[in-house]
């Protein structure tokens, strides 16, 4: 290998001379210009995996489709004073491969958290000149905390050992015998882990510590040890979680018993089976009724959460919960809790409770917003999807921002603590808690492979998230999924193809949620059309439904699904980083020369003379020129002009008539108006474009040229128009739909660029010297305020006891003007105190001689004479 090697480094140089364009020698082969180019429409099927009996190449699951079940049944029990859980699982593990097992995998998310694991010592870190008390805090919690699980013991239905080899956040089960593919096991694990605290450290779950309460929020996920996925495109899922990719899952029965302390409320995936044992008869009827009511209404009121919250704990309760068919199980558990509901109908007649749980710290957003947002969800990705399977939806409020799992999910926003709102926040609990529902369809129903491919499942549902946005208010502000909100990630320098693994990708929120979000609403709205594109969607939903698709198997059906081929599509679209980016690079219209002389030559001698003037003839004029003074040298032809119509040319125009065909005579007459657009391809992503001419009478008419209009070249490409009136305007993608990253070549004729500038305001220019006689002018209006605040402490005290005291300024009254006079040459005003905190208020109108202005002084007096500067919070 080392010789070949070689050899081609020594050739190198002698095959470069031979492209010298210096040298004189031809080169030794023929040097012929090819396209050389990548056909853009080419098909996947060099890319795709080969479709199989279990993976149809329809993109349908096929007969010999299967996958892996777990069925859990868990105790767990919350120690809130340490934030610990303990637990205990039984795992019923059935193998419907095809496959002999001999040994199983677990996944261990909580490892990530331990400080040697892959996640944790991978990180890129870097420090930057400025870094926030955040971080600082960060760091301490991080070395003081011990994460991740520890296993307790792993047993079979005898009692008997399972060997057992934790790899980072995996988990190796040693079979004694082999599991036969229809067999299952059963087995049970007992763990614990401490619960991260979700302010400190970025994680999908944790609790969230209220200081002056006294107690927290646990949103509780990834809590417990789950089967990792086997499956029939990578066996055993061995992608270990480092942080990114999330999970790979497989489906079954939960049934999840929580013991908390007796003031906490519990929310978790499923149904509550014991509500007799934790709702009192209010809470149990209130429920009952929110059932049938078409507004959330309050299970348990704020009154009621401030209430429970203050209490003490005397003892533990158990919230027993059940579901069926998930592929993961979350819960979240707080003495703070407000819980809403009100019941949504699914097409096909069920009714899920729509529910929400947060703490009067989120109001008044979250009772007006919350579970409204959810119902609504269920609504619109019942119609665009599956109907939604599942008895209950949940929002709930915490320490995280937004994370998904079966039935629940977490969403943080929450309002100032004055209870106002920006409209960021109202938009951003709206959207988060529209996301993180969806995510019930895209990826905890249709079960795609996350730690894999993020978008799959944040593509597909920022997607589904942006219709229903759309769908709330007229203008809803929606962040990702029109077409031009792109175009600044489309033309970025680093980017990565869609198809690129969770951990590997660059602009995350980009590449996996808004990209192909807006690919897939782009396909909806200008190359399937809304008709047969929410068929496909549909149709891909409802194959994979509690099913595991790949990527091949989305493209698949929605090609299958539509009847229209769209590898160029997905190719462009999902694994290159092309742009779109078309323009009008010229309009030409050709006039229909009907060959009569008597119409087309006095034209052409209007196009002759209408010729602009060139600048030496111009320059010229007036100048004596030897014909003036030699008439004899003009001739026949500076009289004959070839534009004058001859006999002959008409003989020859009836003779062009008579050997013309009947009717063709009429065609040459009609009002044809011919426009040739030359398109060029900037971006190289291949798109269909929209355009729309404007005619002279000020109508307009749009042309929809489909993408196969750049097979023949894919990069400029001419089309001619034909059309009853003349073109004076021409626009590609007028309504935005294409994701065109620059529309400054999109409109011909050009127009002229409108821009906005500003004056930019003159900066404080203070000098040092400046800065320093306003400090000094400041401690003198100290001292005076002191001198003052003593005066008046004395005026008060020596008062006789039992008369009222008088107003402050009052007391003052017979006091000398320059007693009270500021350094600002103004005097100081004295008011009564505003709280008990005081006697009195001394206040300076500071630098700029203003009362009311952000540079006053204020003092408090207090009872001793002394004086306090309150700190502004809001000074900079
Ligand atoms: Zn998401």
């Amino acid at each position: 290998m080392r010789i070949v090697l070689g050899l081609l480094i020594c050739f190198l140089p002698d095959i470069s001379s031979a492209h010298d364009p210096h040298d004189d020698i031809p080169p030794p082969f023929l040097a012929i210009d090819k396209i050389d180019r990548e056909d853009p429409f080419r098909q996947l099927d060099d890319v795709l995996p080969t479709p199989t009996e279990a993976r149809l190449a329809s993109g349908a699951p096929g007969p010999g489709y299967w996958q892996q079940r777990a069925d859990m049944d868990i105790q767990v029990t919350l120690d809130a004073s340490s934030h610990r859980l303990e637990g205990k699982e039984r795992v019923t593990y059935h193998n419907n491969s095809p496959h002999t097992l001999t040994y199983l995998w677990m996944q261990l998310d909580q490892n990530r958290f331990r400080s040697e694991s892959i996640g944790n010592s991978s990180d890129p870190t870097d420090m930057d000149a400025e870094e926030s008390i955040g971080w600082l805090r960060r760091l301490a919690f991080e070395e003081e905390f011990v994460g991740g699980f520890n296993i307790l013991s792993i047993r079979d239905r005898a009692g008997e050992n399972l060997d057992h080899v934790i790899v980072d956040t995996m988990m190796r089960i040693d079979l004694p015998t082999p599991l036969k593919s229809g067999e299952k096991l059963e087995y049970l694990v007992e763990w614990n882990h401490s619960i991260v605290n979700a302010d400190l450290l970025r994680a999908r779950g944790g609790y969230e510590w209220f200081e002056e309460a006294g107690n927290a929020i646990y949103e509780i996920a990834q809590w417990f040890p789950r089967m990792c996925a086997y499956t029939d495109y990578a066996g055993w899922q061995n992608k270990q979680f480092v942080g990114s990719g999330e999970f790979t899952l497989e489906f079954g029965d939960y049934k999840v018993a929580i013991t908390v302390p007796d003031t906490f409320v519990v929310s978790a995936t499923g149904v509550l089976t014991n509500q007799d044992d934790v709702l009192d008869d209010i809470q149990k009827e209130r429920l009952a009724a929110a059932r049938s009511s078409h507004r959330p209404m309050f299970i348990v009121t704020p009154d009621e959460a401030l209430e429970n919250e203050k209490r003490e704990s005397t003892g533990e309760k158990t919230w027993i919960f059940d579901a069926k068919n998930v592929r993961d199980f979350a819960w979240a558990a707080s003495p703070k809790f407000i819980w809403d509901a009100m019941g949504v109908s699914v097409p096909g007649g069920n009714i899920t409770m729509a529910m929400s749980f947060y703490p009067n710290e989120g109001e008044p957003l979250w009772s007006r917003y919350s579970t409204h947002a959810v119902a609504h969800t269920i609504e619109v990705y019942s119609q665009i999807s599956v109907p939604y399977p599942y008895p209950v939806a949940i929002s709930v409020n915490g320490p995280v921002g937004g994370m998904e799992y079966p039935m629940i999910c977490f969403n943080g926003p929450r309002p100032e603590e004055d209870g106002t709102y920006s409209q960021r926040t109202k938009y951003g609990l709206i959207g988060v808690v529209i996301h993180e529902v969806g995510h019930n369809w895209f990826p905890m129903i249709i079960n795609s492979d996350e730690r894999q491919w993020t978008w799959m499942d944040e593509g597909l549902n920022t997607f589904a998230q942006f219709i229903a946005e759309q769908l709330w208010e007229e203008k809803y502000p929606s962040r990702r999924g029109e077409a031009r909100n792109i175009t600044g990630f489309t033309t970025s320098t680093d980017q990565m193809p869609i198809m690129t693994n969770s951990e590997q990708l660059l602009q995350f929120g980009n590449n996996a949620y808004a990209k192909p979000a807006t690919a897939l609403n782009i396909l909806r709205e200008s190359v399937l059309g809304r008709e047969l594109f929410d068929f496909a969607f549909r149709e891909y939903s409802r194959r994979w439904a509690f099913k595991r698709p790949e990527p091949a198997d989305l493209f698949r059906t929605l090609e299958d699904a539509s009847g229209i081929d769209l590898d160029w599509f997905w190719r462009g679209w999902f694994y290159t980083t092309d742009h779109a980016d078309f323009g009008v690079e010229k309009v030409v219209r050709y006039h229909l020369d009907t060959g009569n002389p008597d119409v087309e030559k006095p034209l052409q001698k209007e196009e002759r003379d209408s010729d602009p003037q060139w600048i030496s003839r111009m320059n010229n004029e007036g100048l004596t020129l030897r014909s003036d003074r030699y008439p004899e040298l003009l001739d026949f032809y500076n009289s004959f002009d070839e534009l004058d119509v001859t006999e002959k040319d008409r003989r020859g125009y009836e003779r062009f008539l008579s050997r013309l065909e009947d009717g063709d005579a009429e065609l040459l007459q009609r009002q044809w108006n011919f426009t040739v657009v030359r398109l060029r391809n900037y971006g190289g992503l291949i798109m269909p474009v929209p355009i729309e001419v404007t005619y002279e009478s000020g109508k307009t008419e749009r042309f929809d040229l489909p993408a196969e209009l750049w097979r023949s070249n894919p990069r400029a490409v001419s089309r001619l128009l034909v059309t009853s009136e003349p073109v004076v305007r021409v626009e590609i993608d007028p309504m935005l739909e294409i994701a065109d990253a620059d529309r400054s070549n999109n409109v011909f004729p050009q127009e002229i660029d409108q821009q906005r500038f500003k004056i930019r305001p003159e900066s404080d220019r203070s000098n040092p010297m400046q800065l320093d006689r306003d400090e000094r002018l400041r401690i003198e209006a100290q001292i005076a305020a002191r001198r003052l605040g003593s005066e008046l402490a004395s005026r008060i005290k020596n008062r006789e006891s039992g008369t009222p005291v008088p107003a402050a300024a009052r007391i003052l009254q017979d006091m000398a003007e320059d007693a009270l006079a500021d350094p600002y040459g103004q005097m100081l005003s004295v008011f009564d105190s505003t709280d008990e905190n005081g006697i009195a208020r001394i206040v300076s109108v500071g630098p700029d001689g203003e009362p009311g202005t952000g540079d006053d002084i204020s003092w408090i007096v207090h009872a001793d004479g002394s004086i306090e500067e309150p700190v502004k919070k809001s000074e900079p």
